[in-house]
């Protein structure tokens, strides 16, 4: 579920390459921050999307795999990708007006 404010979490995990070396990650999670637009006298809270992503603290020690490799590999297998009905039943609880496809 995607909460308010990021969330940072710090780990170690093993490298995806080799599972040998240890990596350590930092973890931040994908969040809303509200941002506020003044339209037609009234003031609109407007909920902002900020992607979660990771940041890769060393390079494998092991098999010597950058750190830019490294967060490419983590974070493909750490980020869940949301379905396309999973998306729409999140915006709907937000009461974001939705125009999808168009009738
Ligand atoms: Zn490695």
């Amino acid at each position: 579920m995607v909460g308010d404010k990021s969330t940072i979490e710090k780990s170690t995990v093993k490298c995806p390459f080799c599972q040998k070396g240890d990596i350590d990650i930092t973890e931040y999670s994908a969040y809303y921050s509200n941002t506020y637009a003044r339209a037609f006298g009234k003031v609109k809270k407007i909920p902002l999307y900020h992607e979660g992503h990771i940041e890769v603290h060393n390079k494998c020690s092991n098999c010597g795999k950058s750190k830019s490799e490294l967060k490419e590999v983590i974070e493909k297998g750490k980020t869940k990708v949301m379905t396309h009905e999973e998306r729409i039943a999140m915006y709907k609880k937000r009461g974001l007006p939705l125009v999808i496809g168009g009738k």
